[in-house]
């Protein structure tokens, strides 16, 4: 997509270390907090998620705003969401001269997603009603983060998210593979996904123990299974996974009782197969026998 005319900010957000000096901020690792420090990573991510003039994007954590200014860059109109209420007032002045940013504190976790949709449009020329979520996740609370963009957020049709590579591979994660687990399921029944990139530690203020991967989900206009309820669909799968070296004829039980066995057999599934051998057609298969 082309890029809109910008103006530079006065500060510099992939300057992570002068801005934290200037304000006396160290930055909380309870809070995740490893700001990007490179503007090739930031602008690699915003050209991933195919972002530019007249995409709505919600960002989660903009931290200092090296991605966020990014975004805006590109043309997006970009509603920013920070928990730190330490940072909102430089990434304010950060953002300040850049029309297309809004930005608020509050908590992914807790955020109501649905207000999204009734924010007025600022920018009358934009068509599509959808957001897009580009994030560099705080990594202790990605994958709640995710459940609740997937569960809550159907607006949300496209979410480019960096986020620690073991998370980012559990959220891909194929049936048969160790790292298979209830939140792959979950991301199965919403959306494509995959891995597009990889991101070194070097490129972040202070640099993290760990790699971190680019993770690009796709809401499915439907769910690709059909099951009677998504509540007791992920009770189920949420067993299973609890016990995920157990045979699900044991694993299930906290479930389905003395109808465990039966149901099994009804679904098609062998009471011996262990929760990591199942796909999202085998689980809804069980949700169904289930019902
Ligand atoms: N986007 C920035 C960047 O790339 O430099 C910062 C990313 S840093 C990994 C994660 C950010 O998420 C931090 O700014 C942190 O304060 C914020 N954060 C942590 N928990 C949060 C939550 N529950 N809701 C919203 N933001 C949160």
């Amino acid at each position: 997509m082309a890029a809109s005319k910008f103006r530079v900010p006065v500060l510099n957000p992939c300057d992570p270390r002068a801005l934290l000096r200037e304000h006396g901020i160290h930055p909380s690792r309870a809070l995740g907090q490893n700001f990007l420090a490179d503007p090739n990573t930031a602008r690699r991510i915003v050209r991933l998620a195919d972002v530019g003039p007249g995409t709505r994007v919600l960002e989660i954590g903009p931290g200092l705003g090296a991605l966020t200014v990014a975004l805006a860059e590109a043309g997006a109109t970009v509603h920013a969401l920070e928990l730190d209420r330490h940072l909102i007032p430089i990434l304010k002045a950060v953002v300040s001269g850049i029309p297309n940013v809004t930005v608020e504190q509050g908590d992914a976790l807790t955020w109501d997603f649905a207000a999204l949709r009734d924010e007025p449009l600022r920018d009358k020329s934009l068509r599509d009603k959808s957001w897009v979520c580009v994030s560099n996740l705080p990594y202790n609370v990605a994958t709640p983060v995710v459940a609740r963009l997937l569960e809550e957020a159907p607006q949300m049709t496209r979410m480019l998210l960096m986020v620690q590579r073991e998370v980012g591979e559990r959220l891909v994660a194929p049936p048969g593979s160790r790292i298979y687990g209830a939140v792959s399921v979950k991301v199965a029944y919403h959306a494509t996904s995959r891995i597009v990139g990889a991101v070194p530690p070097t490129v972040f203020v202070p640099r993290p123990k760990v790699d971190s991967a680019l993770v690009l989900l796709e809401r499915r206009p439907a769910p690709s299974v059909d099951v009677p309820s998504y509540d007791a669909l992920f009770r189920l799968v949420g067993a299973g996974f609890a016990q995920r070296r157990k045979m699900l004829r044991r694993a299930l039980v906290p479930v389905l009782a003395d109808r465990t066995e039966a149901v099994l057999i009804a679904a098609g599934v062998a009471p011996t197969e262990r929760a990591e051998a199942l796909d999202l057609e085998s689980w809804a298969s069980l949700a169904r026998a289930a019902s």
